[in-house]
This record gives C-alpha cells, sequence and structure tokens, in this order.
C-alpha cells in the first residue's frame, strides 16, 4: 500500500558519495520493489521524483545528484531536517536467481 499524502520525515543520515551526488537515509518501513521510486517534497521548492533503496527493514535510502533548484535545495539539507514523501509508485521487475558466473571460461 502507498501513501499518497506527504509523510513528513526526518534526514537520519546522509552518505557523501562524491561532490556531485548524496544519499539521504530515512526511518521508514514500507514494502517495496526493484524499480520503484518515491516522490520527495523538498519544503518550499518543489516534489521530484527518486528510486527507492532499502537498507534494512526499517530504513529505507534515496540516492540524488544534485542537478537543478530542488535537487541543490536537498543537498543543502542537514540531519533533522524534514522532507515529505510519498510512494512508493511505479511497476517492478523481478531479481534473477543468483548464478554463479566465472570470467575464466571460453
Ligand atoms: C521515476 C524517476 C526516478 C528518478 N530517480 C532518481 C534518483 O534515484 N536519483 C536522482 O538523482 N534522480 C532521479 N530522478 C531524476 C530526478 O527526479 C531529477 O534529479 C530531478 O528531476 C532534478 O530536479 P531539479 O529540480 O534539481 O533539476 P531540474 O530543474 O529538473 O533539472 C535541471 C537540469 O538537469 C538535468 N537533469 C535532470 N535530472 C538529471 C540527472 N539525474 N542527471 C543529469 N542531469 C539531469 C535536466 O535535464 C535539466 O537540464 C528520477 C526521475 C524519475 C522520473
Amino acid at each position: 500500500m502507498s501513501v499518497d499524502h506527504p509523510l513528513m520525515l526526518p534526514i537520519k543520515d546522509i552518505i557523501i558519495e562524491n561532490e556531485r551526488v548524496k544519499t539521504f537515509v530515512f526511518d521508514y518501513n514500507f514494502y517495496v520493489q526493484p524499480g520503484q521510486f518515491c516522490m520527495i517534497w523538498i519544503p518550499g521548492i518543489d516534489e521530484k521524483p527518486f528510486g527507492i533503496v532499502k537498507r534494512d527493514g526499517f530504513e529505507f535510502m534515496i540516492t540524488v545528484a544534485a542537478v537543478g533548484d530542488a535537487t541543490k535545495a536537498l543537498h543543502k539539507m542537514k540531519l533533522g531536517d524534514h522532507i515529505g514523501f510519498r510512494g512508493p509508485y511505479g511497476s517492478s521487475f523481478s531479481m534473477p536467481e543468483k548464478k554463479s558466473f566465472s570470467i575464466l571460461t571460453g
């Protein structure tokens, strides 16, 4: 089931991936499948879609490249600042079964 009204969530952790990309971690437990996305509202700025990554049962993350007004504003936010969350949305795909590969075959 998805949340259709923005749920205000505090930023729990920020991981700096590189000078243009940050990962934002939130505490919220919901069912999500590979390929789905959420809408993140940056208060006073805009609402934008981002892919969802589950870190464990209670945490999810979004990894954001700062490219325009909304994503640059998100990059300026600090631990404890609140964003609005809606989702998850979109279709999903199944993960293939684990297979072992060898680069030495041939
Ligand atoms: C379903 C969906 C899932 C998405 N998931 C992610 C995600 O997981 N992480 C993420 O960082 N973005 C993701 N995006 C894109 C994200 O929504 C954009 O980063 C966002 O729209 C940029 O908003 P902005 O207001 O900061 O910049 P805008 O004003 O919208 O764009 C500024 C400029 O940057 C360009 N631009 C927009 N996005 C990118 C980009 N990712 N890379 C390079 N140039 C870009 C635009 O064409 C424009 O020229 C997703 C988009 C969709 C539709």
